[in-house]
């Protein structure tokens, strides 16, 4: 799970090159704007990352203006991408006298999302995506979820060579099948078979029980379901379809080379996500990297989310580059 918010450490204070009352406060790959003077660099502080939904409380309300917004029935404050002055602003740095006083933090990076009774704040999701669960999502699959690049130790990352993917905006999609039996799941959930669900429908235009079955393999392909009215429609497509990033094996427990998963995927009659470049290394600074995703989309002229980058040396190492362009631009 994301963490959202999280005890972090102010590591520079930068001049706000157009307000004499703004500073830039820099924590991990982040940078947030806020009144100049408020925080020195060592400071431990709570940062809370963008989609953070926070309760409605005292503390909060300087948001209410820029931020109120209502999720499922509740209100609070959607904490997005700004820009003040001319400058970019990612999230909020809050004191830590605002958690609890029993409360003691023992660690950089610990989480104090739930202490703090913040939610991710996540678009209405329309009812043929929803789908009626079947169960959780089953334990022998691996979830797509990704880090974002400011949440990891950049210098570490730049050790790597890597594959370079657009990011589409949609629907994460796995599909399975396993000792002669197939499921089809989202995000988080196992879903019930069900003809209503777009999840599943994609599932059966591709025919994929009969030609799964035919592998003979225990396998798991993951995409990315774009089309209709998910997220919508940046894409203007007429109707649904899937764009595979990922399949995993699932009695060797790994994900198939991006070869691999390109081979079966044309095998299968599906088309993969955007593969833009390989054999890439990371620029210098975290801003390079973020700059570096900012672009148009492979599948329309229109800004494109971001990059998710595989690491060819490792299948330990991938993450997600969000474009600070498409962000400035999301409602
Ligand atoms: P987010 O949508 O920000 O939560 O980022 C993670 C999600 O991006 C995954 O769960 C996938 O559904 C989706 N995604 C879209 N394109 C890609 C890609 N090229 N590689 C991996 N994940 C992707
Ligand atoms: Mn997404």
């Amino acid at each position: 799970m994301r963490k959202l918010a999280t005890i972090r450490k102010i590591d520079a204070v930068l001049k706000h090159p157009n307000a004499d009352r703004l500073e830039i406060y820099v924590v991990d790959g982040w940078k947030v704007i806020d009144m100049k003077g408020r925080y020195q660099v060592g400071d431990i502080v709570i940062y809370c990352e963008i989609d953070s939904f926070l309760p409605v409380r005292e503390e909060f309300e300087f948001l209410r203006k820029s931020s109120f917004k209502r999720m499922a029935g509740k209100e609070g404050f959607r904490l997005r991408t700004i820009r003040l002055r001319g400058e970019l602003s990612q999230g909020l740095l809050i004191a830590k006298e605002v958690l609890p006083s029993d409360f003691t933090w023992k660690e950089l990076g610990e989480e104090v999302t739930e202490v703090l009774g913040i939610e991710k704040y996540e678009r209405p999701i329309p009812a043929s995506l929803a789908g009626i669960a079947k169960g959780d999502f089953p334990g022998f699959l691996r979830k797509t979820d990704e880090e974002r690049i400011q949440n990891l130790p950049y210098d570490e990352l730049k050790n790597y060579t890597y594959t370079v993917t657009e990011k589409l905006d949609g629907s994460s999609w796995t599909a399975y099948v396993r000792d002669g039996v197939v499921g089809v799941c989202s995000r988080n959930l196992e879903l019930v078979e069900d003809e209503k669900n777009s999840l599943w429908n994609i599932f059966r235009q591709y025919e994929l029980e009969e030609k799964l079955m035919a592998l003979d393999k225990n396998i798991a392909l993951q995409g990315e379901l774009i089309g209709g009215k998910i997220q919508g429609n940046p894409y203007k497509m007429n109707n649904f379809d899937v764009r595979i990033f990922k399949i995993w094996d699932i009695d060797a427990s790994t994900y198939l080379s991006i070869e691999e998963m390109t081979t079966l995927s044309a095998t299968l009659g599906l088309k993969t996500v955007p593969i833009l470049e390989t054999g890439v290394q990371l620029p210098e600074t975290v801003e390079e990297a973020l700059a570096y995703a900012d672009g148009t989309s492979q599948l329309f002229e229109t800004c494109r989310e971001g990059l998710v980058l595989y690491a060819e040396d490792t299948e330990r190492v991938h993450f997600k580059i969000i474009s600070n362009e498409f962000l400035e631009n999301e409602k």
